[in-house]
């Protein structure tokens, strides 16, 4: 008997790894070699148009329209020169993905021929139809339309024959339809903020840059098991499947060998990473099997969103070439760990100022615990926002989850920042405040040793932790937009900032010495935001109750905490810093509550069938057989006898009755529950329905699935187990 689990199984075990040719020259020769880089501006430009692109790139100036032209010329020269024979505007609409609609560079030339043509006009702005893309209600159908506006600060790239160039989205009316035009305004509104607040310290500061350094986890699958799970073909996750025997209790896949197959994966991807000029550095294997991650060095926020949307297509294309598929999906698996993507973020000057990091004398590091502190404030007083803008159906199986980040935001700082902390609070007299010292962070206090700030110190259940030089962002979802959340925090703390200033300003105006102002706020503010300092067990039920106690966001159902977007003081902070209003916060909300309720829509949709077409008639079949047994054991044997013999068996049939009587009877009732809740025409009601009603009956159904899987003949199981999918590789 081989049915086609057996099959693809087979095909995946004799599976050899992709041989995959390094280019030639080192890393440094094939980096960025397919990105319109300075260099190759200076190259293809004439010197004029150079000079005048690179100061609106470095000074956030808009791009002289009268260059446009000779800046598309050269580029589309640069483009070509590569084979490139298309063009197109890539953005990064409301879904998890990026958008791209492909032109050739060709025009009629009038004469019945065509000639290659690329004008300044179709590089700056173009009006795609995107009437299909999630709007949020912003637009009506007669005005659909939305215009797409190059970004001069992101780069140009070429993949395969395509010169892709990345743009913001927004409606014909003004608002934001996608994720790089609000994450564009945070990142100006917290230069601005930190600038000022620079001043204070360093006068000649004239731009600060929020950095970021994601860490990528994800799974792969072998393309033919892959192919044989539809739950995870149009869901992204098992939605059924009973544990494997062994799982990750070993702990043996973390840090582990890197198998063969997936070490060619890894390097063809970070060869065509390098050629994007993405600059990848770390890869090594994750806790759960068959997981893996990938790392970049820290760059500046715009470029880093840009780099990990492109590196998550590019994920997905090579995977296809080495025979799997990369799940991004946060929770693949149930019992093994999801995938999660670190947002590993500080502020650096123009001047080369790490503003996260320590220094070596008194202002420096009053300075390091001003910006500090803010952001501890920001987290503070916005974590419910911080929680939503992480928050999706996919990412809301892993917060709270035992190996993820607590679905509370708390911030971890580390024993020496928070005896930094602790003592700035609690001393009243200001002289005793001297921070200094040669090597990292020095407390020149008797009581107090030298404090060396380092990486050490760590709590792998904080959500928010700082890690020496930065604050590590742990609760974004390996699938999301980075984006989402760097916009949220970025805002948070450009509106702190702004309100530090004009109190520290308030007491230098009423003859305050600054020094003296400034840490007389700080230490107010050590004082208002130690609830969101937490050093302990994110995990715990003490923790839950504590952080209730603390007045922290504790909601756990995730159309509830989108509410947070639509808060007045969430309001008020977008509306002040100029980031979004209100209109288009409401858009956004109607977006994610209706993405929210179509996930789980599909994934009812997708367990509704499998289960009726899939494992009732697997069960049954299974259980036709065994009663086939007991009959003929009646034949054979005296009815006692028979009846001793076939009670494990007649048990079973039993088991097999009532577990897929119950599936049987649940998925009416899945499909019954949806249409009451389809009924439903405002969007925050209908997620909430679809949260707290039908989510809820996908996990009872597939406890009787996976309950079956066990019992059931594995010769007849027609989809690939958990010990298929997740250990061969
Ligand atoms: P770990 O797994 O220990 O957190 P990794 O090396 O996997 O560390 O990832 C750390 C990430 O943090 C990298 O992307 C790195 O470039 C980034 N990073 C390091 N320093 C900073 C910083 N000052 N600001 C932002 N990101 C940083
Ligand atoms: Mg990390």
């Amino acid at each position: 008997m081989s049915n086609l689990r057996f099959k693809v199984v087979e095909t995946a075990f004799k599976k050899k790894a992709v041989s995959v040719e390094a280019p030639s020259g080192r890393p440094d020769e094939y980096f960025g070699k397919y990105v319109f880089t300075r260099q190759k501006m200076f190259q293809y430009l004439p010197p004029k148009v150079y000079t005048q692109l690179t100061n609106s790139i470095d000074n956030g100036i808009a791009l002289d329209r009268n260059i446009a032209d000779e800046v598309a010329n050269g580029m589309k020269k640069w483009a070509t020169d590569l084979g490139a024979t298309h063009y197109t505007h890539w953005f990064q609409p409301l879904t998890e993905g990026t958008a791209e609609k492909h032109d050739a560079f060709i025009e009629h030339d009038g004469k019945g021929g065509m000639l290659e043509e690329f004008s300044g006009k179709l590089l700056v702005q173009q009006e795609p139809d995107a009437s299909s893309f999630p709007n949020g209600g912003i637009r009506n159908t007669f005005e659909a339309r939305g215009y797409s506006a190059w970004d001069p600060s992101s780069p140009v790239f070429v993949v395969d024959d395509t010169l892709c160039i990345p743009t913001i989205f927004i409606s014909y009316t003004g608002e934001a339809l996608d994720y790089k035009a609000p994450l564009l305004r945070a990142l100006s509104a917290v230069n601005k903020a930190a600038v000022d607040v620079c001043h204070y310290f360093n006068p000649e500061v004239k731009k600060v840059v929020a950095y970021l350094g994601w860490e990528q986890e994800y799974f792969l699958v072998d393309e033919g098991l892959y192919a044989a799970r539809p739950d995870l073909l149009l869901t992204g996750r098992t939605l059924m499947g009973h544990e494997a025997s062994k799982s990750q209790q070993l702990e043996d896949h973390y840090f582990g060998a890197i198998p063969e197959r997936v070490a060619a994966f890894m390097k063809d991807l970070e060869i065509q990473a390098l050629e994007l000029g993405i600059p990848v550095k770390t890869r090594h294997n994750e806790v759960a099997p068959n997981q893996f991650e990938l790392a970049p060095i820290y760059e500046e926020c715009n470029l880093a969103v840009n780099h990990n949307m492109l590196l998550m297509s590019l994920m997905r294309k090579v995977a296809r070439k080495h025979g799997f598929r990369v799940l991004l999906h946060e929770k693949p698996f149930k019992g093994v760990n999801g995938s999660g993507k670190h947002n590993n973020w500080s502020l650096g000057t123009d001047t080369g100022i790490m503003l996260m990091s320590p220094g070596k004398t008194v202002e420096e590091n009053l300075r390091f615990i001003t910006f500090i502190v803010n952001t501890l404030m920001a987290v503070y007083h916005h974590n419910g926002l911080l929680k939503a803008s992480i928050m999706s159906a996919t990412n809301a199986h892993r917060l709270g989850a035992n190996e993820a980040p607590p679905a509370i935001i708390s911030s971890f700082l580390g024993t020496q920042l928070t005896q930094v902390l602790n003592h700035l609070e609690e001393n009243a007299e200001e002289n005793l405040i001297t921070l200094s010292g040669k090597h990292g962070m020095k407390l020149d206090i008797p009581q107090i040793p030298e404090l060396l700030i380092d990486n050490t110190d760590r709590n792998r259940t904080s959500p928010f932790a700082f890690t020496g030089n930065r604050f590590e962002f742990r609760a974004v979802g390996s699938e999301a937009n980075c984006a989402c959340a760097m916009i949220a925090l970025n805002t948070a703390l450009a509106d702190q900032l702004v309100k530090f200033k004009s109190e520290v300003d308030t007491l230098i105006n009423k003859g305050e010495a600054k020094i003296s102002a400034i840490v007389k706020v700080i230490r107010q503010y050590i004082k208002e935001c130690k609830p969101i300092r937490f050093d302990g067990n994110g995990y715990s039920d003490e923790w839950k109750a504590e952080a209730a106690k603390r007045g922290l966001d504790c909601e756990t159902s995730c159309p509830l905490i989108f509410d947070n977007y639509l808060k007045p003081e969430t309001i008020a902070m977008f509306e002040a810093t100029g980031v979004m209003n209100r209109k288009e916060l409401e858009a956004r909300n109607e977006v994610k509550w209706e993405m929210y309720t179509k996930k789980i829509q599909i994934e009812a949709r997708v367990l509704g069938d499998l289960a009726l077409n899939h494992i009732l008639p697997i069960a049954t079949e299974y259980q036709s057989k065994l009663i086939d047994n007991v009959y003929k054991l009646k034949e054979l044997f005296p009815t006692d006898k028979a009846v001793l013999l076939s009670r494990e068996n007649v048990k079973l049939i039993e088991e097999i009755a009532e577990h897929t009587l119950f599936i049987n009877e649940h998925v009416s009732a899945l499909i019954e529950a949806r249409k009451v809740a389809n009924k439903i025409t405002n969007e925050r009601q209908k997620a909430i329905e679809y949260h707290d009603k039908i989510a809820p009956m996908l996990e009872e159904i597939r406890y009787h699935i996976d309950k079956l899987e066990l019992i059931v003949d594995d010769q007849l199981w027609t989809l690939p187990k958990y010990r298929e999918l997740l250990f061969i590789r």
